[in-house]
């Protein structure tokens, strides 16, 4: 398999994607990193959970910081749009922890907050910009903002663009842009009116395409349990104990070092338990597989790495210990259950941390999961003391102990709180953008999405400047 080192990224992305546990490109990634390297045009059909963004992400950053110049004032050298705030908080973070190792400036402007605070922003231009189209209309109107000069242009989610009304705005913008420019599309999908546009505003493009997420697997019911990081173990223990049809079990943990744990964990309570991932040797997973299978072991604790590949059947259940960061990963995790015609259940834990990452999801897969009540109940259980190593700072998203996902000197952002907070008053809106550079209405309790688009007060903020 090709390593992000074979797609020719450079250090200091190496580097950053080494701090974030990225093992290998996602075949999107792997398909368009080199053309966009070479200066090509790219037409790519790919849905967000694929790592589309890294995908377009590291290409610029590189581009870029290999060919440093002057910010020109009030303009942008890549220009990135996206069709909601969401998304352009969420690629304008991205940006900011790929290129944490690059002096590169970056920005993201939307609809609904005040335009003041973003035209002193960009005053003086930033290398990569990230903006809905709305809002920048506005400012280019306000003449607080050119883009003539751009030499890099994203369009992303071109279909949902053509849903939300903005193609006509989008005309608008390309015919600003000077035609020597790289420009890149990407679309979940290709309705004849984006593939006329890509026609039109792309120079004989490469086309990259990678097959739909698998819908998940009818015949698994699927749960979800949320659960504070430090109960899943209990809430693990709590599960098997009370459900003796949960006999052979494949639980997915993020990590190696959390397999480990949980395994550890389980076998101080009396259940029988195997873990299976990179660091053991062909014969302890061999050894492991071996018990799972014959039933001498009522669960296989495994990374995802180390359950690719492997045939076990009849797995009673899938129990997502962590939820995978890639959606994808999500859909051929529950699909190792039910496999056959039979039926299978899988049991997600979802911490404060990961909700996040059900969003992208439920997102991906276009279906709710629905919620399990706790069995936990108001009384904790007591568990197994800790070995006094283990009573660490728990895994963060990327699967490190402790530490946070953004870069060094910022803070991490929060979400504001619910809908209340996170929506914009009328009268702060512009009068040209369209109702959809709204903030999306989050599933009550769903906590704070990856996008990074509020202080720590929980009001949100326009945009940031490394
Ligand atoms: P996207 O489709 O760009 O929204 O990405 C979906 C999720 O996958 C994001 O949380 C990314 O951080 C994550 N991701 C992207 N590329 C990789 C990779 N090569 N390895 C692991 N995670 C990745």
């Amino acid at each position: 398999m090709t390593t992000f080192t074979e797609l020719g990224l450079s250090a200091p992305l190496l580097k950053a994607l080494a701090t974030e546990n990225y093992e290998t490109p996602t075949p999107i990634q792997q398909q368009s990193i080199t053309p966009l390297l070479e200066g090509r045009d790219l037409v790519g059909i790919a849905q967000t959970g694929t790592g589309k963004t890294a995908a377009f992400a590291l290409p610029i950053l590189q581009r870029l910081d290999q060919d440093r110049r002057e910010t020109p004032r009030r303009s942008c050298r890549a220009l990135i749009l996206s069709p909601t705030r969401e998304l352009a908080g969420q690629i304008a973070e991205n940006i900011r922890i790929y290129g944490r190792h690059m002096k590169l400036t970056s920005a993201v402007v939307y609809g609904g907050v005040s335009i003041n605070n973003q035209m002193r922003a960009l005053a003086n231009g930033v290398d990569i910009l990230v903006a809905t189209p709305g809002r920048l209309l506005d400012l280019i109107g306000q003449k607080a903002f050119r883009i003539d000069c751009v030499e890099i242009f994203v369009l992303d989610e071109a279909d949902q663009m053509l849903d939300m009304g903005f193609i006509h705005t989008i005309r608008k913008l390309v015919a600003m842009m000077s035609v020597k420019r790289q420009t890149i599309l990407f679309s979940a999908t290709m309705p004849q009116e984006i593939a006329e546009l890509s026609k039109k505003f792309l120079r004989d493009p490469v086309h990259v395409a990678v097959t739909p997420v698998a819908t998940t697997a009818e015949r698994v019911e699927q749960k979800i349990i949320f659960v504070d990081t430090a109960r899943k173990p209990e809430l693990l223990l709590r599960l098997l104990k009370d459900d003796p049809s949960i006999n052979k079990a494949l639980v997915f943990s993020r990590t190696k070092h959390g397999a480990d744990k949980v395994v550890k964990r389980l076998v101080a309570s009396g259940i029988t338990a195997a873990a299976i991932h990179g660091n053991k040797s062909q014969n302890a997973r061999e050894r492991a597989l071996f018990d799972f299978k014959s039933g001498h072991c009522r669960l296989l604790v495994a990374t995802d790495i180390a359950a690719r590949g492997i045939d076990i059947d009849a797995v009673s259940h899938v129990i997502n210990y962590d939820l995978p960061n890639i959606p994808e990963s999500y859909v051929h995790r529950i699909g190792r259950t039910a496999r056959a015609g039979a039926d299978g259940i899988a049991i997600s834990f979802c911490d404060r941390e990961e909700r996040a990452f059900l969003l992208d999801i439920e997102r991906t897969t276009r279906q709710k999961i629905p919620v399990m009540e706790s069995p936990l109940g108001a009384v904790p259980e007591v568990l197994p003391a800790l070995p006094h190593d283990e009573r660490r700072s728990q895994p963060n998203r990327n699967g490190k102990p402790g530490g946070q996902r953004h870069s060094a000197g910022r803070p991490p952002q929060k979400k504001p709180n619910g809908p209340k907070g996170s929506g914009p008053r009328r009268d702060e809106r512009s009068a040209s953008e369209p109702r959809s550079e709204r903030p999306q209405g989050q599933r009550p309790g769903a906590g704070a999405p990856k996008s990074a688009n509020a202080n720590s007060k929980g009001r949100p903020t326009a945009w940031f400047k490394r």
